[in-house]
């Protein structure tokens, strides 16, 4: 089945019976009534199929999550409160039982970085960071570092680098090591790395899969293998979703194949003409014929879909013009996220990446000229007239 097909149909018809409703409901029950203490007995040791904390499994978490498996390409998800409890949670599952160590992707998401500086590394897990686009460079810091994971985003961000996630995850089975995706920013419409070798993929659902700006989640999505594991991790710590989040994500995702293809083809659009744009000094985005991830990206991604994020520097600005620019935007929301159905436009500096230090920003490579844009689903000569207003407004 196709990707747009399972999105419609994946998790809904889960449970056996006479009526099955077309939308799964949202079941906000924490325990249920069982006719005897037998019965929950058979339920509490598997043996017979049921819910009975909300904390261990939901019927609305379990349909998204069935959903999402299907997506990625994976067996077993495990829908969480918000991207970084995702992220928190693969991690932790993918150092149980192994090294305490974990080499990281030089460019990744502001919190994600603060995650393992701020949480890991103080925990006693040794933490390198290496750049994934350059395999030797990588193996080179696995040698060193032996890590029980590895850590990289699908679309690095906000400089939209492209890892090969085959190579990576080859690099990481030899040296015994978990290698964990962060998927956001690609989505299982142009990547599933699981498919490619990945153990977990990761994502901020809160993105592009519900989509519409109005739920905070995440999932954690692996192979049966990894299934029960996952599921006893979560049970533990209890980073799960709640169901009214679960219902609206579900809603979000049959829909999220059609606005992605959209998002991307308007991105083709926006960085096309940004690229000639007498303000713009340089554009980043992974659909560029001179981008250095070129190759990996043409392998790795459909065919003119390459992602709905743009990063561009605007000529001689800093930190006041940005300001000015930004807020000259009428259309565009200023904001701090991405992958909704609305175009938005986001600060690195102040906002994604303001945790970090000047100095770590410098060695990211991202400037204080640098803005990100998510290109949503409007008419795209709206979403260009926009950027072109507020540019001239220089
Ligand atoms: C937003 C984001 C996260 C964190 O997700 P939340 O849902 O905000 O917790 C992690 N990784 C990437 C790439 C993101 O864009």
């Amino acid at each position: 089945m196709k990707i747009h097909t399972k999105a419609v149909h994946a998790g809904d018809r889960g449970k056996p019976g006479a009526q099955i409703p077309t939308a799964t409901p949202i079941h906000t029950a924490t325990s249920y009534f069982y006719e005897t203490m037998e019965q929950l007995d058979r339920v509490f040791a598997d043996e017979e199929k049921g819910y009975c904390y909300a904390r261990y499994d939901n019927p609305s978490a379990a349909a998204l999550e069935t959903l999402l498996a299907s997506l990625e390409g994976g067996d077993v998800a495990l829908a969480c409160a918000s991207g970084m409890a995702a992220l928190h949670t693969a991690i932790v599952a993918g150092l149980t039982d192994r090294r305490r160590s974990i080499v990281a992707a030089n460019a990744m998401y502001g919190a994600t970085v603060g995650l393992l500086m701020n949480v890991f590394e103080p925990s006693g897990v040794e933490v390198t960071f290496a750049d994934v686009c350059d395999l030797e460079a990588l193996r080179a810091a696995v040698a060193r570092a032996k890590p029980g994971c590895i850590v990289m985003e699908s679309i690095s961000n906000p400089l939209l680098r492209v890892g090969a996630v085959d190579a990576v995850a080859a690099i990481a089975a030899e040296a015994g090591a978990a290698l964990i995706v962060d998927n956001t920013f690609a989505s299982p419409l142009l990547l599933r790395p699981l498919e490619l070798g990945a153990m977990y993929s990761v994502h901020s659902v809160s993105k592009y899969l519900a989509g519409h700006g109005d739920v905070l989640g995440g999932a954690v999505m692996c192979k049966q293998e990894q299934g029960d594991a996952l599921r006893a991790l979560g049970r533990t710590i209890g980073p799960v979703l709640g169901p009214f989040e679960c219902y609206l994500t579900m809603r979000g995702i049959k829909t999220f194949p059609l606005r992605m293809e959209r998002q991307c083809a308007n991105a083709n659009l926006v960085a096309e003409r940004l690229a000639v744009h007498p303000r713009v000094e340089r554009v980043y985005f992974t659909g560029d014929a001179a981008h250095p991830d070129a190759e990996t990206i043409r392998r790795q991604f459909p065919a003119g879909q390459t992602g709905a994020m743009i990063g561009f520097e605007i000529r001689d600005a800093a930190r006041a013009e940005i300001f000015r620019f930004m807020d000259a935007l009428q259309m565009i929301v200023r904001s701090t996220s991405l992958g909704d159905v609305h175009t938005m436009m986001l600060y690195p500096t102040m906002s994604s990446h303001r945790e970090l230090s000047p100095k770590h920003r410098q060695r990211m490579g991202i400037r204080d000229n640098l803005v990100r844009l998510s290109v949503g689903i409007e008419a795209p000569e709206d979403i260009l007239a926009d950027l072109e207003q507020a540019l001239g407004s220089l």
